[in-house]
C-alpha cells in the first residue's frame, strides 16, 4: 500500500504495485520508451485476500517474510506513506 501527496508518489515511483500499474498507462508518444512490468499469477479475490502483503502473490520483490505478516505502515518522506517489507 502507498499513498500520498500525488506529486511524491509519481516522482518518486516507491511501492512495487504503484509502480506497475503506472508502467501500464500508455503514453501518447509512440516514441517514448517506457519500463514494462510484468505480473504474474491470477489476482487474489478481494473477500479472500492471501495471508501477508495482499500483492505477494504477484510482487516481484516478495520474500518469506511478505507471505507472512504486512509490512507496518511508515511516512518515507513528509506525507508519503508506504507499508513494504522491501523499502
Ligand atoms: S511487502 Fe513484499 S510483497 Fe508486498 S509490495 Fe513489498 S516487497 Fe512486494
Amino acid at each position: 500500500m502507498e499513498y500520498g501527496e500525488t506529486e511524491s508518489v509519481y516522482l518518486r515511483l516507491l511501492y512495487p504495485y504503484t509502480q506497475a500499474v503506472l508502467a501500464a498507462v500508455p503514453s501518447h508518444d509512440p516514441l517514448k520508451k517506457k519500463g514494462h512490468v510484468v505480473l504474474e499469477d491470477d489476482v487474489p479475490h478481494p473477500a479472500n485476500p492471501p495471508v501477508g502483503c495482499a500483492f505477494h502473490t504477484r510482487c516481484l520483490r516478495a520474500s518469506a517474510v511478505c507471505r507472512e505478516t504486512n509490512s507496518d505502515t511508515m511516512e518515507v518522506e513528509a506525507r508519503h506513506f508506504m507499508a513494504c517489507h522491501h523499502f
